[in-house]
């Protein structure tokens, strides 16, 4: 699933086309997109210039001065930047500007497009209850896990993927954010105290070195960029993905396990405790 690295290095790419464009045509063609979403209110973008393009959280928000039209890749879409002729399979939705058309193609049809008004604090309002995001300040997000882990034996990692608690992380940053801080999954948010602060910055750290290397993409090709690029941080993940293989630090076998319906990984010798 794209998290909020990729997600930024899509809005990169994307940006520098459509920021100042105009939206020329929108088309809904996904039918779990359309059967979700109202494709009259899409519609009302149509001939409205871009003003800027911005993610918030895992979200894209092409932004249109009062309201934005919003788009989420789910498990498994991705923008891409085509010619007109493109024929791609799996299209759920198509966005023609003058210069480019850019596809949101979905084969696993999770991804989410509507149209949302700006609140008083210029974020669509779908998206007020996000908090704070993984790429800003640390301080913030180590305040939001603080406040979240007051008397909550919540497992942390569970903690990580809330989007309330932090904004654009997923299971894959999540684990590679506990492996750098020698932290075991399940363990409780109440028992971390200042460990929190350490879980916050090496949060906003994993995020930074992905985007720096443009996200991951694994054998499945999953996740490219709009320009069909694939993302190089796989290379350096530690833990996700890697059960079996040996811990980077101590050589022990990294294990998988589902924690609350999602898969985990971590080292069992570095990352000891637990709920
Ligand atoms: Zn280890």
């Amino acid at each position: 699933m794209p998290e909020a690295p990729e997600v930024e290095r899509v809005r990169e790419v994307l940006a520098a086309r459509v920021e100042g464009a105009t939206l020329e045509g929108i088309r809904m063609v996904g039918r779990r997109l359309v059967r979700r979403h109202d494709p009259e209110l899409l519609a009302t973008v149509s001939g409205r210039p871009i003003v800027s393009m911005r993610r918030i959280g895992k979200f894209l928000v092409f932004d249109l001065g009062t309201d934005a039209l919003v788009v989420h890749l789910g498990m498994a879409g991705r923008l891409v930047v085509s010619d007109a002729s493109a024929t791609a399979t799996h299209v759920q939705l198509v966005l023609d500007f003058r210069r480019a058309v850019i596809t949101l193609v979905d084969p696993r049809t999770f991804s989410e497009a509507f149209v949302d008004v700006l609140g008083t604090d210029g974020r669509p309002r779908r998206l007020a209850g996000l908090g704070p995001d993984v790429f800003g300040p640390e301080e913030e997000i180590a305040a939001s896990l603080e406040r979240h882990a007051a008397r909550s034996r919540r497992a942390i990692k569970t903690a990580l993927l809330d989007q309330r608690v932090v904004a654009g992380l997923g299971n894959m940053y999540a684990d590679e954010t506990l492996f750098r801080v020698g932290v075991h999954p399940s363990t409780p948010m109440n028992v971390l105290g200042r460990r929190l602060v350490a879980i916050a910055e090496a949060a906003g750290d994993v995020a930074r070195e992905a985007l720096a290397a443009g996200g991951t993409t694994f054998a499945d090709r999953a996740y490219r960029d709009p320009l069909d690029r694939p993302g190089a941080f796989g290379a350096r993940l530690a833990v996700y993905q890697r059960a079996g293989s040996p811990c980077p630090r101590c050589a022990t076998s990294i294990v998988r396990r589902v924690l609350q319906g999602r898969s985990a990984h971590w080292c069992p010798r570095c990352q000891q405790g637990g709920g």
